[in-house]
């Protein structure tokens, strides 16, 4: 069969047998880590095999950015050393002065970098993106040039219309982002649902195991911009290294199995909350309640992530006693990893955060769901009483 006659494979089929996953000159079923920082000239003075540099040339980097294209429908995919530099570098290639409309909601990381974003020559709107009227009405008609949503967004898990804001975007001639670190290819894929670019925090659940920091860039097309990114990325040599390269190809290949599991454990302990009398509000997408349940029933495919957060009656005290009384959950920054944490986001964030001071947020591992819930029930009687 050629290519063109090929079925299209399953995420779960690509993630478990990556492009180039056997390696054919000793019959290893693994991929080697190619290490070399440079590359041979043949006698006629040409690289036989076309790599040059190491810099932004790299076969396992390129293998993990061919495995990252599939997963997400995209033309192409590249993969830096962390997630904010995954995303800073869309930013940063983007022509002056552009207007940037920005989740309102977002990792705190990030929006704390793009309010600074005038430095770069560009302005920003911080909207709520799950409210389309509010993003309609942030369009500055010729000079709104890219949009960044992040959906679920951290750490309230606010949901965002990709489809509807990829049009709004593309009326007003602007690119169209998502940060879709949370939902994973396994539940969205925004190029499909019209976004040009799809960022993740690799170092989440791409990779899985909390071991490395990863990020990557995905585009449903080349055109100006993403060349921009390309030519930076060499230029400025913020590419993924090659051991990290490998250890994300391996946390790939068990995707799928993962983030499944992760969110059905997240929605039975989400929803063995709903009505706790220590907790004033459970905030996770797969709750009907949720504002964005609607929304996210439509856009997330088979699952709403494995992330929830809750906010303590009591308030900010009792949050942080109950972070202090867990003992399965680990009490640590980062999600997506295979152990459970939990979080006082507040602590983290600073004072210009939306995030209430009340807010725990936990991400979901692979421990056994009883045992999981059981721990925290225990801690919400002992410390938020
Ligand atoms: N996007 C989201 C949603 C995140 O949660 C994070 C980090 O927590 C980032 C981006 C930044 O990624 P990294 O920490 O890999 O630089």
């Amino acid at each position: 069969m050629d290519d063109q006659t090929k079925p299209a494979l399953s995420l779960k089929t690509l993630a478990a047998q990556p492009p180039g996953a056997h390696e054919f000159i000793t019959g290893a079923v693994t991929q080697p880590i190619h290490m070399s920082a440079t590359y041979l000239r043949d006698p006629d003075n040409r690289y036989p095999a076309g790599h040059v540099y190491g810099r932004s040339d790299n076969v396992s980097v390129q293998q993990g950015e061919a495995l990252i294209a599939a997963l997400e429908g995209a033309d192409e995919a590249l993969l830096f050393g962390s997630g904010m530099a995954a995303a800073s570098s869309v930013f940063l290639a983007l022509d002056r002065p552009t207007h940037i409309i920005a989740s309102q909601v977002m990792y705190w990381g990030f929006r704390s970098w793009l309010r600074e974003i005038d430095r770069y020559g560009h302005s920003v709107s911080f909207v709520e993106t799950s409210d389309l009227d509010a993003v309609r009405a942030a369009v500055r008609p010729g000079s709104t040039g890219l949009f960044w949503i992040e959906t679920p967004s951290n750490p309230l898990w606010t949901i965002s219309d990709i489809a509807a804001i990829a049009e709004i975007g593309h009326a007003a001639g602007a690119v169209v982002c998502v940060d879709s670190t949370v939902a994973t290819p396994v539940f969205t894929r925004p190029l499909s649902l019209g976004a040009d670019i799809v960022m993740h925090s690799a170092t989440k659940y791409l990779n899985g195991h909390s071991d490395i920091v990863a990020g990557a860039l995905a585009t449903a097309s080349d055109g100006p911009l993403w060349s921009r990114i390309c030519k930076m990325r060499d230029q400025l040599g913020n590419a993924l290294s090659a051991f990290d390269a490998w250890l994300l190809i391996r946390g790939m290949r068990t995707l799928d199995v993962r983030v499944r599991n992760q969110a059905r454990t997240a929605a039975v302990i989400a929803s063995r909350l709903v009505g706790h009398p220590a907790i004033a509000q459970v905030l996770y997408p797969g709750l009907p309640e949720h504002p964005g349940h609607e929304t996210a029933l439509r856009q997330m495919k088979g699952g709403f992530g494995g992330l929830f957060s809750i906010r303590i009656a009591k308030g900010e005290k009792a949050a942080i006693a109950v972070a202090a009384a867990v003992s399965l959950w680990k009490r640590a920054t980062s999600f997506g990893g295979i152990e459970s944490l939990i979080e006082h986001r507040a602590s983290i964030e600073g004072a210009d955060s939306p995030c209430p001071a009340d807010l725990l947020r936990f991400s979901v591992g692979l421990e056994d769901v009883d045992e999981l819930d059981a721990d925290l029930m225990r801690a919400l009687a002992v410390a938020a009483r």
